[in-house]
């Protein structure tokens, strides 16, 4: 039985088997005294489930555990390279396409800036010829599945992307991007909004976020969120926490896009501070808002800040997360601007232990978790 077999195989017997898997999975490396102290089935059963999956070279044994008195027990691990995940990135200033083996480490990356003409047929051509170059240089096989996190909003049930808001090329409208991509490769491919598939990624790499809530905020050309709560990504219905940079951080504020006035993207998206640079006679550009040392442009990224850390707050206080994690260029690229955010966010929380960071991942962050979300489908069902 091959591995595509094994993982898309949703009959209970099969079940069982890839729970096991998953239970080996989630470790570095587990004894069988472990699983079967986590795992309630009679020995001789584990020891038959235990060499299928060896048999198939699913997993393999990686030395011998500690034992206290007992016998020494023979440890297992997965065969990272058994098979591989795909994790696309389809952010408003480009797309990322990445490469993971089963440990999910990168093998293999690729990228792409978005302009005015990248249409979705375009793209949709480009994230193709992307995939099958990494398929080919890498010499995939076989690859399980495809994972896109991409800006909102989308349709995640039936793997649309929406309408994405100020994304730089015409004609974004109802693309259904899971079954262009499915017809081409055949094999499972899931969609998520990028900020979730980011938010999974920092809670799978990271043990101490484990059976916490965390909230993962995205700030650049547009604002966006993801919310892991206890384990489970939080969705409304178009597959976000957010309309998170529609809300309201100032009565009668500045107009917004969507018709309302004081939105959070009204003060805090690059447009918006483009908006603050043009108003003060200074050429809005990234690279003035990300290097320049006037103080004029300083202070506009100052009050940004501010701004941002209140949104921030207002978050906190409704979902109540553990940990905020931070990404965004500015975030990355500008301490004092972190530090503001940060500042105003815990001031205006009541939830004073919380903690707030930067992503760990960086850019890699949504196109890891979106291969994370397409992997954890095969033991959803
Ligand atoms: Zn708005």
């Amino acid at each position: 039985m091959l591995t595509r077999d094994f993982f898309n195989d949703v009959s209970e017997k099969n079940q069982v088997k890839k729970a096991l898997y998953k239970l080996i999975h989630k470790k570095d490396s587990i004894s069988k005294v472990e699983l079967l102290h986590r795992f309630h089935v009679p020995n001789t059963t584990m020891t038959r489930m235990v060499a299928e999956l060896v048999k198939r070279k699913l997993i393999r044994e990686c030395g011998v555990a500690e034992s206290n008195g007992g016998r020494p027990s023979v440890l297992y691990e997965v065969v990272p390279d058994a098979g591989y995940l795909v994790g696309v990135e389809i952010a408003r200033t480009h797309v990322g396409i990445m490469l993971f083996d089963l440990s999910f480490k990168p093998v293999g990356a690729d990228q792409f800036m978005i302009t005015n003409k990248h249409t979705p047929e375009v793209t949709i051509k480009l994230i193709i010829e992307g995939i099958e170059h990494l398929l080919t240089q890498y010499r995939v096989d076989p690859l399980l599945g495809i994972g896109i996190g991409a800006v909102g909003p989308i349709d995640r049930k039936n793997g649309v992307i929406i309408n994405p808001s100020a994304f730089p090329a015409k004609g974004w409208l109802n693309i259904p991007i899971v079954s262009m991509l499915k017809g081409h490769f055949d094999v499972p491919v899931v969609l998520n909004n990028g900020a979730n598939t980011a938010a999974l990624a920092e809670y799978h790499a990271n043990q101490s976020l484990q059976g916490e809530s965390l909230l993962y905020c995205i700030s650049g050309y547009g604002i966006r969120c993801g919310f892991i709560k206890e384990g489970q990504l939080f969705y409304n219905t178009q597959g976000a926490a957010s309309t998170f940079e529609h809300i309201t951080i100032q009565a009668d504020g500045r107009p917004c896009l969507c018709g309302n006035k004081g939105c959070l993207s009204s003060y805090v998206t690059f447009g918006a501070l483009f908006d603050r640079m043009k108003e003060k006679g200074i050429s809005p550009s990234l690279d003035q808002l990300l290097n320049s040392k006037d103080p004029a442009v300083k202070e506009i990224i100052l009050e940004s800040a501010r701004y941002y850390g209140i949104g921030i707050a207002n978050m906190i206080n409704a979902l109540h997360p553990d940990t905020v994690l931070l990404h965004g260029k500015l975030i990355y690229h500008d301490r004092k601007y972190y530090e503001e955010v940060v500042r105003v966010a815990r001031n205006h929380t009541c939830m004073k232990e919380i903690s707030i960071k930067k992503g760990s991942f960086g850019e890699k962050a949504t196109c890891l978790g979106a291969a994370i979300f397409v992997f954890d489908q095969f033991f959803n069902e």
